[in-house]
């Protein structure tokens, strides 16, 4: 392992050391050690095909033999339009047109202002409020970060956030009250948009955008029945968009192409990014619907909006040889599958885990939520660092998964997420279960001795 310090790559985290990945195999990265780490979160939900492709990569020098980059002020490129055309064949409702970026933050950036211009357009200027959820994680620059609801990502850059109302998720482990079936529940925890949107006055909102699936901030954490139906009425009835956000949920990691279709709705726009490119290249898109590009079309023409590598072709050409793989039944079925057995050994592993409060996610999305008190359902004191520990532990053992904090009224919950590539098989869940038991074991006999 190199010394950070004599790295001069900016690293995230300055006073740690990370190995040096040189190599990918299958479900496997190899580092400069000859250490193989098995990518059990598909580095962020990203790495659906694992590390070694052929078909992608040669697919990519294909693409590159023919032309690597054409600006789209100028042109647009066969592979941005083959990938156009599988996309809007599968999308749910009337997503028609597709706006291809590098990644989710920008994505979610694009559809926040699509949202925006779109009532300028139509004449309805005064729609300037945007609602989003808290615990919830839409990306890293301004825009996309003043959606999110993650209060500790948030507060260094609270001074430059633009101004955005937050409800809380459907998140039923901690704010179902006991007794409340699953489907009031998610009636009651929708109806908070509603009262946010007279609140503020339902004229002057512009979007509501929220992750079916939530991710980065929660662990995998699915929507109550009905939730996601009542949303889109509540929105329909007072004319807001409902922009979905399929960063790290869509393109098949849950078991469907788009994770909306299982709730039933089609949102107005929806971001994914990801499982698009799976690692492969940096891609992603925001899909619009035909009634917000037609307004548009109708008025000013132009999208005011761009970057420099929109479309790109090499990435739209990995977009392509990923979709072909990933999208057809068989491949949805097997996430379906390897997830119900990943869910299982879980279930069987930490089902009775003192420390294991909750096991959730649908398709080859799980989670696990950490606490210091499965009756209380108290998190473990921040201070600890469990979420980092385990992360820490697990990468010793060989295995990559994603721990993470999510705010908790001020306080920070402990999660791990799962997200392996599509192509696990019964050995790599054996290998996830057992590795992820030994990590959590060492980081909390940490905590002990750090006690
Ligand atoms: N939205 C969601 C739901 C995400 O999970 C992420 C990334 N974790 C993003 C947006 C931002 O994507 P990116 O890191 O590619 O900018």
């Amino acid at each position: 392992m190199p010394d950070a310090r004599a790295s001069r790559v900016f690293p995230r985290h300055t006073k740690a050391s990370v190995p040096v990945a040189v190599r990918g195999e299958g479900c496997f990265i190899v580092d400069s050690d000859g250490k193989k780490y098995l990518d059990a979160s598909g580095g962020a939900a990203v790495s659906c095909l694992g590390h070694s492709d052929p078909e992608v990569t040669q697919a990519i020098k294909d693409q590159l033999d023919r032309i690597a980059f054409a600006h789209t002020g100028f042109f647009t490129s066969e592979p941005a339009e083959a990938l156009a055309d599988r996309l809007i064949d599968r999308a749910p409702g009337d997503l028609s047109r597709v706006y291809f970026v590098s990644g989710g933050s920008e994505a979610v950036e694009a559809a926040l202002k699509l949202a925006r211009q779109y009532f300028l357009e139509i004449g309805q200027p005064q729609r300037r409020h945007i609602v989003a959820r808290w615990q919830s994680y839409h990306g890293n620059t301004l825009g996309a970060l003043s959606a999110g609801g993650n209060r500790w990502r948030r507060e260094p850059f609270e001074p430059l956030l633009v101004s955005m109302s937050h409800v809380d998720p459907c998140y039923a482990y901690r704010y179902r009250e006991p007794g409340e079936s699953e489907e009031a529940y998610g009636i009651r925890a929708a109806d908070a948009l509603e009262a946010e949107l007279q609140r503020l006055g339902p004229e002057t909102v512009a979007a509501f955008v929220a992750e079916p699936v939530v991710g980065a901030t929660l662990g995998a954490v699915t929507p109550a029945p009905g939730y996601f139906r009542r949303i889109r009425e509540i929105c329909d009835r007072h004319g807001v968009l409902l922009i979905l956000d399929e960063v790290m949920c869509g393109m098949g990691r849950t078991g469907s192409l788009f994770a909306c279709e299982q709730e039933g709705i089609a949102p107005d726009i929806a971001c994914i990014a990801k499982g698009l490119g799976a690692g492969y290249q940096p891609i992603g898109a925001m899909l619009a619907s035909q009634r917000i590009y037609d307004a548009i079309a109708a008025g000013s023409g132009f999208f005011q909006h761009g970057h420099t590598y929109l479309g790109h072709p090499a990435a739209c050409a990995a977009g392509v040889a990923v979709f072909d793989k990933i999208s057809g039944p068989a491949m949805l079925a097997r996430v379906r599958e390897m997830g119900g057995k990943l869910d299982a050994a879980l279930r069987d592993r930490f089902g009775q885990h003192p420390n294991v409060g909750d096991i959730r996610g649908r398709g080859l999305f799980l989670g696990l939520e950490l606490v210091e008190d499965r009756e209380t359902k108290a998190p473990f004191d921040p201070a600890h660092g469990l979420a980092a520990r385990i992360k820490k532990a697990a990468m010793a053992r060989g295995l990559m998964c994603y721990p993470m904090s999510g705010t908790l009224d001020g306080r920070r919950g402990d999660h791990v997420l799962l997200a392996p590539p599509f192509i696990i098989d019964d050995t790599h869940v054996e290998l996830i279960v057992d590795r992820l038991a030994d990590a959590i074991g060492l980081a909390l006999d940490s905590l002990e001795i750090a006690a």
